[in-house]
Formats: structure tokens, C-alpha cells, sequence
């Protein structure tokens, strides 16, 4: 997988507002958002779509749509879940160089990561990334009735009863002394 995240818009900037471009956007779930899974485990997996880029007044409007899969452990037994993601953005980026003086203006933008940087360089990872952490489910199940793992030995019980002894009944615990006593 090749990512890619950032797109240099030098020469749409040059265009009119109006103009557009449209690039494609991958990016690797493990790198984008490592304390995404509560395990220790980084989520797998990838997300990738279509960008329009549009040259609007001082700056870039970025807008797609974007799509993968993320691997999360099952909240009660911790196998992995694969989870659809659809990931929409839409974002204005604003410059911080003036193309036609070349000098630097400050954007009243104050969100860094919606700065295009002095190369005309618009990176998208740190938009992504708060995308992704939004869309992305808390809590998710292998299946609607997951047994989750045994409390005592661990032991996952969607692959059948674990040999711990059952909890006893106290109405048996009571009977087993009268049992005790009359031996
Ligand atoms: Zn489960
Ligand atoms: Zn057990």
C-alpha cells in the first residue's frame, strides 16, 4: 500500500477560484490512529477514496468521501472484529504564502492543521486522523450474543463451557451441609 495523504496545490492555486483537481487519498488505519484500539493491538487496515480539491478565496476546499475496513477486538472476547468505515470530509485549508507576491500572511485560520505549509503543500493526515477517531465504533461485538471470556480462567466460551466449577447455588450449599451432617 502506498499512502497518500498530502497534495501540492501550487498550481491550483495559480487557477482561478472556481478550479478544481481530484486526487486520491490512501492512508494505513496503524499509522493515522495508533491509540485507536483499546488493546494493545494497533488497528489494522486501511482507508482510501476520492478528493476533490476547489481553489476557493484563500485557500483549498477538500471534499470526499472515504472508505476501508478496521480490525477492532470484540469488546467481550477480543477477537477481531472487522468493521466497515465510511469516513466523509470536508475541510477548508487555508494558504499561508501569497502565490502572486510570495510574501507570508498569517491565516485567521488558527488550526495549524488546516494551514497549507510554504511548499503549497496541504496535508490531510492530522484531519484524517480526527475523522477516523470520530467515526470509528467504542465498542464493538462479534456477534450480538458473544459469551465473552470466563472471569476466572480466561478461557473464550463461544468455543464451548470452560472447566471452571459453576458458581454454587447457596440453596445447594445449605442442602450439602445437611448431607455433610447426616454422614
Ligand atoms: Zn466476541
Ligand atoms: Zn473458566
Amino acid at each position: 500500500m502506498i499512502e497518500n495523504l498530502t497534495f501540492n496545490v501550487a498550481q491550483l492555486l495559480k487557477e482561478p477560484i472556481g478550479a478544481t483537481r481530484t486526487g486520491q487519498v490512501v492512508a494505513a488505519l496503524r499509522r493515522l490512529a495508533p491509540d485507536l484500539a483499546q488493546s494493545e493491538a494497533a488497528p489494522d487496515g486501511a482507508i482510501a477514496g476520492p478528493v476533490r480539491l476547489m481553489h476557493i478565496d484563500n485557500g483549498v476546499l477538500v471534499q470526499g468521501f472515504l472508505t476501508g475496513q478496521v480490525t477492532l477486538p470484540c469488546a467481550r472476547c477480543l477477537e477481531p472484529v472487522s468493521v466497515p468505515l465510511d469516513v466523509a470530509v470536508e475541510e477548508i485549508f487555508t494558504s499561508t504564502i501569497d502565490l502572486l507576491t510570495g510574501r507570508v500572511v498569517t491565516p485567521e485560520e488558527e488550526d495549524r492543521a488546516l494551514w497549507i505549509d510554504e511548499h503549497h503543500i496541504l496535508d490531510l493526515t492530522e484531519v484524517l486522523r480526527q475523522d477516523v477517531l470520530l467515526d470509528v465504533p467504542l465498542h464493538v461485538l462479534c456477534r450480538e450474543d458473544c459469551r465473552g471470556l470466563c472471569p476466572t480462567c480466561g478461557e473464550n466460551l463461544n468455543e464451548g463451557p470452560c472447566n471452571c466449577e459453576p458458581e454454587t447455588d447457596p440453596r445447594w450449599a445449605s442442602l450439602a451441609e445437611l448431607l455433610k451432617k447426616s454422614e
